[in-house]
């Protein structure tokens, strides 16, 4: 039940000084000059929004409270590898190979936990019909960032069915590997 699910997320919010933020919009934006999005947890304004005008807004309700666990656990805490990424990706500031290989790593490992964790709260409370269609496309999303880190430029994929392109359970991430097919799927629909 959605109410439930709701309702644990608030209770562990609140417990945590958490704000939860479920607004009426289409999207929300971190910064006011952020670029407007479905959801995020911000952990360093301990809030966690999302945009209840969009179909999928429980999923990213699941998945960015799982980012609030993780911050509840303390994990992934330290935000370097978000640094790193975000300055090589959009702001043209050069890296070590490793570095940006091991800040890309850590995201990966960041959100496929996430996933997973949404995909537990989902599986308890009955929240989506369909959870390989949900795990094909979370794995098609961690692809987006092995693009990325080929092409150095981030690929906004469309809403689509991921099945059939990438595994339709979770995988350690050694094994999830961009593909050729992968590869030149993203980039299809990203241009
Ligand atoms: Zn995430």
């Amino acid at each position: 039940m959605i109410l439930d699910f709701l309702d644990e997320v608030r209770r562990t919010c609140a417990a945590h000084q958490i704000e939860v933020r479920l607004q009426p919009t289409e999207a929300v934006h971190v910064l006011e000059s952020a670029e407007g999005c479905a959801g995020y947890f911000d952990a360093k304004a301990r809030v966690l929004a999302v945009a209840v005008r969009s179909a999928s807004w429980m999923e990213v309700v699941a998945h960015e409270f799982g980012h609030a666990q993780q911050f509840i656990d303390d994990q992934y805490r330290d935000q370097t590898a978000w640094e790193v990424w975000d300055r090589w990706l959009n702001n043209g500031v050069d890296f070590s190979k490793s570095a940006v290989d091991s800040a890309v790593e850590t995201i990966l490992k960041c959100e496929l936990d996430a996933e997973r964790r949404a995909v537990g709260h989902m599986s308890r409370y009955g929240l989506c019909h369909d959870i390989p269609r949900y795990v094909a496309a979370a794995n098609g999303d961690l692809l987006r960032y092995r693009y990325a880190r080929k092409h150095r430029v981030w690929p906004e994929v469309p809403d689509v069915d991921w099945r059939g392109l990438c595994p339709s359970e979770f995988v350690p991430l050694e094994k999830l590997k961009l593909t050729r097919r992968v590869e030149s799927f993203i980039k299809a629909a990203s241009t």
